[in-house]
Parts: structure tokens; sequence; C-alpha cells
């Protein structure tokens, strides 16, 4: 299968990260036989130093003709004075608008070594396999106005939350079809108590609910899911949730597998390209050091493997292959206490390599 892949490795350990990536692309190109051509281009901080612009046209379009985009993270300290346009985060806002990634798939599990060492009880995390359904493309992130105003004379600001039906319809519409391969659950999350939006939310739900009869949905607000996913993960299997609520319980459910630096993202529109990103950001405190964990980067290189290119045995062996080297007892910084041993960057991927087969 020869497939072309767009690399966006951006700031801070972004290029790092996406380096081991790629070697784990090549190995599974040469074990199975398949040819993976890359193109890369610059986005979010590096791409306002060389181009003024947090995603420039030429990286848009390249985007728009490969078959799947590889990101690493954007931002970091040097450009947080910029003006709102050349922000980092700017750049990746309007990539997930521009290709209509309105769906960002987190996948919640727990690697077999890392039981034990977990800070959540052991049997509360055993097993657990959830998929967080992040709608991305509005909400708070997008809604007009946006801006700083004059309340009665004082200092105030405004976000607005929208989202209109056919936004709710196809997100909620991606959670049902991907319980349908999974656990057949969903929990929808939401503030229906509260806001409007999510009690129109609350009702596209039990709308499509009806078109899958066979599927379970359960609606839950959003401050108790935030407990329940600390208290009792395995209730989960697809949660949905629209795109400020999935931010913030993605980085929560993340300490279910003991880091952020293990968790892999996707990003998918109903037809073009999808992005494919650890979900941690670009890590400046530890960039450039050979400290960031690589495996959230190579996992979602497997995300990559099976929904953009329907290789579900390759993506099988990526993420056996990570089991395996985690299985060996090594660890990367962000995984370790105190003073005990861990690896880099690199040396972690050497491991995973040796078990890919
Ligand atoms: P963003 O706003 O881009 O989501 P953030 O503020 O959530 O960024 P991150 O860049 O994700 O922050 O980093 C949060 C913390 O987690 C940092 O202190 C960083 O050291 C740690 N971290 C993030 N990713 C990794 C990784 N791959 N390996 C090790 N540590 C990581
Ligand atoms: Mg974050």
């Amino acid at each position: 299968m020869k497939k072309t892949i767009t690399l966006l490795p951006g700031d801070g350990i972004g290029p790092e990260v996406t380096t081991e990536a790629i070697r784990v692309l090549d190995k599974v190109a040469e074990l199975f036989g398949h040819s993976f051509v890359y193109q890369s281009a610059a986005i979010g901080g590096i791409a306002i130093d060389q181009y003024e612009n947090p995603l420039p046209d030429e990286t848009l379009s390249l985007c728009r003709e490969s078959d799947a985009i590889l990101l690493g993270a954007v931002g970091g300290p040097k450009w947080d004075a910029n003006p709102s346009h050349l922000r980092p985060e700017k750049g990746l806002l309007r990539i997930r608008k521009e290709l209509e990634l309105f769906s960002n798939l987190r996948p919640v599990s727990i690697y077999n070594s890392l039981i034990a060492e977990s800070t959540i009880k052991e049997d509360i995390v055993r097993g657990i396999d959830l998929m967080i359904v992040r709608e991305l493309t509005g909400g708070l992130y997008f809604g007009e106005p946006s801006e700083r105003l004059d309340i009665n004379g004082e200092e105030g600001a405004v976000d607005t939350l929208t989202y209109s039906r056919s936004e709710i319809e196809r997100i909620i519409r991606m959670a049902f079809q991907l319980a349908e391969v999974r656990r057949k659950k969903i929990i929808s999350v939401d503030k229906a108590n509260v806001l409007e939006s999510s009690k129109l939310w609350r009702q596209i739900a039990n709308e499509i609910a009806e078109e899958f009869p066979h599927i379970e949905l359960e609606h839950m607000l959003v401050d108790n899911a935030a407990m329940q996913l600390i208290k009792h993960p395995k209730q989960f299997d697809v949660l949905v949730t629209e795109n400020l609520f999935g931010d913030i319980l993605s980085d929560e459910a993340s300490m279910i597998s003991g880091s952020l630096g293990l968790l892999p993202s996707a990003s998918l529109s109903s037809n073009g390209p999808g992005i494919y990103e650890p979900i941690h950001g670009s890590a400046p405190d530890i960039a450039g050091k050979g400290l960031a964990n690589p495996l959230a980067a190579i996992a979602s290189v497997a995300m990559m493997l099976k929904y953009a290119f329907g290789l579900e045995d390759e993506a099988d062996s990526v993420m056996s292959a990570i089991n395996r080297a985690l299985d060996t007892g090594i660890r990367t910084a962000d995984l370790v206490y105190g003073n005990q041993e861990y690896v880099s960057t690199t040396e972690m991927t050497d491991v995973v390599l040796q078990h890919l087969s």
C-alpha cells in the first residue's frame, strides 16, 4: 500500500516525538511491505517565525492532498505575547476548521505493566477501555463574539458557546457508529441543567438514539462525569461531549493511563484526511532535553494505520510493541517518581522497534 503522509512537527517537543513516530512508520513499512511517502510543512510557532502565519496556505494545500497528517504539537512561551492572529494555537484551530475535523477520538486504556504503578487503585484501572469522542470545531473555541468588552464601565470579556443542530448530529452519530463496534454503550456528557446548548445536545442525542435501538444511551452532567472518571472509569465505553468539556475530561482521563505522554488522538472529518497527534502539548519545560515520552506519538501512528489506512494488523503490532517495550521495565522520565532511572526519548523508541514484528 502506498500512502502520502504530511508531517507537521510544530514546536517544543513536537519535532522530537514526530521523529520517533516516523521511525516506527518506517519499520512498519519495511515489515509489512508498504510505502509511506512523507512531506513536511510548517504549522504553529515555527510557521509564524518563517512565514508570519501560523497556518501558511502551502501547509494547508499539502495537507489537503495527503492521505493522513501526523502532527507533533504547537505553541510555546516565545509566542505567548503575540497578537491573537499570530498565536500558534490559531494554526491548529484553523486547520481543524478548514479540514472539517469535527470529531476528535481519544482512546484511554492502561498498558499492562503500568497497572501496578498507577496512582489510582489497581482494580479501578485494570481493563479500562474507553473512547472519548470530543466535538472539535464548535463551542466556545469558535463562538463569536469572543472579545474584551465594557460591562457598565468596567473591564470585561465575552466568549460564546454556539452549536447548530447539524454540528451536534454529526458528532453524536459518529459516537454511535463507534459504539456499534465496541461495547454498545454511550455516555453523553453535558450541562443540561444550566446550558441551553446542552439541552439541545441532549435532545438530539435522544433523537439519534432511536436510530440505534441496540445501543444504550446514558446522559451525565459534566461535573459528575469528572468525578465518575476517577471513581469508576470502567462504566464508560464511548463518552461523547462538546469541545471544552472534552478537552478537560480527556486531560483528566490521561492520568488513568499514567501520563499525558502516553495518549494518542485522531481528528476525523466525514471524508478527507485526518490529523493524528498526541494529546499532549509542546511541553516547553522539557523540550530539547530528550525527556519527552514518544509513546503518545507512536500510538498516534497506530491510530493512523487503523483509521486512515484500514491497516488493523499493523496497528495492533505497534500497540503490542509498545506494551512489550514497557514490559521490559524501561520508563521515560514522566513515568518515574523520585530518583528512579529513566531512558531518553530515542532509547524508548529503540526498545519499541526491537519488539515490533
Ligand atoms: P496545550 O495547551 O498545548 O495542551 P498544556 O498546557 O496542556 O499544553 P503540555 O505541553 O501538554 O501542556 O504539558 C503539560 C505537562 O506535561 C508539561 O509539564 C510536560 O512536561 C508534561 N508532558 C507533556 N507531554 C509530555 C511527554 N510527551 N512526555 C513527557 N512529559 C510530557
Ligand atoms: Mg492541554
